[in-house]
């Protein structure tokens, strides 16, 4: 019976690292050569056409038709020159993955066998997918499944086995967002117009503003025999019980260690194809668990960073495949062992190539940084559910405030620095008309800034938002995640608050401040409001629980808890001012999360009661058996002596029915919880009722099947152990 595990073992130890050629010494040669970028559009396109792609992607512009034509025409010719045979449009459907649906550039013209490649503008621009089986949480009835994919043309075309792959959105018949991107896009577009206005007060030349994302993407690698041997692995990413090792993470020598020489190959090869389609990868690292690992690249433009996440993990998971490896994406693989995420670094910076998050070189330009940077807090204390709420998903549950990441209570951390500035501003700044000699000293303070950051060296790795010297890192991001939720709820929010800053600023203008005094006056007022979310302790501790709570902060511990923001009236406003999402696209996407909440734990209750019945316990009985055999045995030599000898068995018997009986019981009750929570109507309750009753009986489950797994014969366990998968090398 322990066969498969067996075999997996001795497959793993035979493996040897796969040789990995690059394609050229030089990573500039080769980075890139896959994206229908600038360089190539320059080749490729006439002088209009570029002049106006950029545009579109500078400014914002519509696309005409007649250049749509002409890029089509010149993506074509550059497709098939690299032997290309199929396009398709690349969208992010809200299930979270990304799909795609391939068409021939072939086309057979009339009945003589002729034929020819084609693919013009209207091709590019738009296509009908089937749309009928991805969610759109009661937007999009069956009998009007037509969902529209349209061309992205911020997001450069790519290949991925020989098709050209456009990125598009993905919208319904009737214009409804039915994807992670569309909401991207506005929210992008509301942060640019508000900060673009606040940018006025200190440089007229700023045209625009960019939002950047760096993110950190961190995983476990496990090799293929054990995922396979594993149905848990294979049916929900995650372990749904096994033993801790012997030796976990206690000693931290995995972290900044060495990479193993397999592993090595693995991170070469997805790194390789990865600069080929452009992806600015920099750096690698093994994380805190065994077999953890992480990658990030450069910061880039938040749309297409999103967009390079997501082809990076389809990638990663493919190379995976030929290294005899599976990657893991899932936030806790292992109960017991540090769970994975996916920091978000983020920040604004101008068309002038300002970071609005990097102190300056002077008095103006700090005040510049300071203005984004405490608008910025202001936006997550105002809006902390919704941050909170961006960021929920089963996996991320078992993450979240579990010792390893911050806590489901969102807070800002920015040091101790930032902090006595701003307590500075707030005792000093005052109300009314300022003195020339206050005037001075705020200057000099102000200007201060770059100084002091270069040696705010208190770097705080508990808080879930943190500023970290010219950037805000949100840490709280599922591994799984689509950043593009985050980053929609977060640039909204701050596209919120800077609206509001630059009327209440201009008010006080109009009323008589110079404009250095307005706004230092409205910095104040924020500083003081939001207060409450800046913490600079440890996040991961109890105190902070309490501590909180008495400030009022929401602690939504589960991501049903936190989905339910949606509902709130200011919520739903707060989308729909902004024109991120109308009431209708936000109500369908709440749906759906919930929709995911249930299948997630329908198929996780699913899988753990089969193992349980199909793996534990009949490797129980069988070990039971062997057990009994011998105690019999014993009785037939020694008779009645026996009853003095063999004690260990009849009490390793007992605890081992004990065990069993026990599981049978609770494999009964998450049943039975399935089955009376599948017939509720309403899915918000129908979740409930699947946390409370199915869900809940999941730890205590596992607390037998892993005490069987200490008592039981190694030699018949069945299942891989996780010091099997995450030491054997
Ligand atoms: P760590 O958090 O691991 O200490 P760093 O602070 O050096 O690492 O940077 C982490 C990430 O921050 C990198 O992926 C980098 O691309 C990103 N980053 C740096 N500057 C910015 C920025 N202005 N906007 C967004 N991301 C940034
Ligand atoms: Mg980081």
């Amino acid at each position: 019976m322990a066969s498969i595990r067996f075999s997996a073992l001795n497959d793993v130890l035979h493996r040897k690292p796969i040789h990995v050629t690059p394609p050229s010494d030089k990573i500039s040669e080769f980075f890139g050569e896959n994206v229908f970028n600038q360089r190539v559009m320059r080749k490729y396109l006439t002088e209009e056409a570029y002049e106006s792609v950029q545009a579109v992607i500078i400014e914002g512009k519509r696309i005409e038709r007649k250049i749509a034509d002409q890029v089509a025409s010149s993506m074509r010719d550059w497709a098939l020159s690299k032997g290309v045979t199929h396009y398709t449009h690349w969208f992010q459907p809200l299930t979270g993955s990304t799909a795609e649906k391939h068409d021939a550039f072939f086309e057979p013209l009339g009945s003589h066998g002729d034929s020819m490649e084609r693919f013009d503008g209207s091709q590019l621009v738009q296509q009908e997918p089937d749309a009928s089986s991805f969610p759109n949480g009661g937007i999009r009835n069956t009998f009007e499944a037509r969902g529209y994919t349209i061309w992205d043309p911020t997001s450069p075309a790519f290949i991925i086995d020989r098709t050209l792959c456009i990125p598009t959105i993905f919208i319904a018949y009737t214009g409804e967002a039915l994807d992670n991107k569309t909401p991207l896009l506005r929210a992008l577009n509301a942060v640019d117009e508000a900060a673009t206005d606040v940018c006025q007060y200190f440089d007229k030349n700023v045209t625009k503003v960019n939002s950047s994302l760096g993110w950190e993407q961190e995983y476990f690698l496990i090799d293929k025999s054990f995922f396979n041997a594993r149905p848990d692995l294979v049916l929900t990413g995650r372990t749904l019980f096994g033993h801790a090792p012997a030796k976990g993470q206690q000693l931290d020598d995995h972290y900044f260690g060495t990479i193993p020489e397999r592993i090595n190959a693995f991170m070469r090869d997805f790194e390789n194809e990865s600069l080929r389609l452009g992806i600015p990868l920099k750096t690698r690292h093994n994380e805190v668990a065994p077999n953890q690992f992480e990658c990030a690249p450069i910061y880039e433009e938040s749309n297409l960073a999103n967009d390079h996440n997501l082809l990076l993990m389809d990638i990663m998971d493919k190379v995976a495949r030929r290294h005899d490896l599976r990657i893991l994406f899932h936030e806790k693989p292992f109960a017991g062992l540090n769970g994975s995420g996916k920091h978000n670094n983020w920040s604004l910076s101008t068309n002038t190539g300002i970071n609005l998050l990097a102190p300056g070189k002077n008095p103006k330009s700090n005040l510049q940084f300071l203005t984004f940077f405490i608008n910025t807090i202001k936006a997550i204390h105002t809006h902390a559910d919704i941050l909170r709420a961006s960021i929920a998903s089963a996996g991320n549950d078992h993450r979240l405030g579990a010792n390893e990441a911050p806590p489901a209570i969102i807070s800002v951390f920015i040091g101790t620095q930032l902090t006595n500035l701003l307590n500075e501003l707030e005792e000093n700044v005052g109300s009314g008309k300022m003195t020339p000699e206050l005037k001075t000293a705020l200057k000099m303070e102000i200007g201060k800034i770059p100084e002091i950051l270069l040696d705010n060296t208190d770097r705080n790795r508990t808080s879930p938002f943190a500023f970290t010297g010219n950037k805000f890192e949100f840490r709280a991001v599922g591994s799984t995640a689509n950043c593009g939720v985050p980053m929609t709820a977060l640039n909204m929010m701050v596209a919120d608050q800077l609206r509001d800053f630059k009327i209440n600023v201009d008010k006080k203008i109009d009323s008589g401040l110079t404009k250095d005094e307005a706004i230092l006056q409205e910095l104040r007022k924020l500083i003081i409001e939001s207060k409450d979310i800046r913490f600079e302790g440890n996040g991961y501790g109890e105190e902070w629980h309490k501590e909180a709570k008495r400030r009022g902060l929401s602690n939504l511990r589960t991501s049903l808890d936190a989905l339910e923001v949606y509902e709130r009236k200011e919520v739903i406003d707060l989308f729909d001012r902004n024109k991120v999402l109308t009431p209708r696209e936000l109500e369908s996407r709440y749906e759906i999360e919930i929709e995911k909440l249930i299948m997630k734990l329908q198929i996780e209750g699913r899988v753990l009661g089969d193992m349980i019945n199909n793996h534990v316990i009949p490797t129980a009985y069988n070990y039971q058996n062997k057990l009994i055999r011998n105690v019999t045995g014993m009785i037939q030599i020694f008779g009645k002596e026996a009853d003095n000898i063999g004690k260990g068995q009849k009490e390793l018997i007992k605890k081992i029915t004990l065990h069993v009986d026990k599981l049978n019981e609770l494999v009964e009750k998450m049943t039975e919880g399935r089955r009376k929570a599948n017939k509720i109507e309403n899915s918000k309750k129908k979740a409930r009722a699947y946390i409370d009753d199915v869900k809940s009986c999941f730890d205590d489950i596992r607390y037998h099947a892993d005490k069987l797994e200490m008592l039981i014969d190694d030699e018949i366990w069945p299942l891989p152990k996780f010091r099997e998968m995450l030491f054997t090398r």
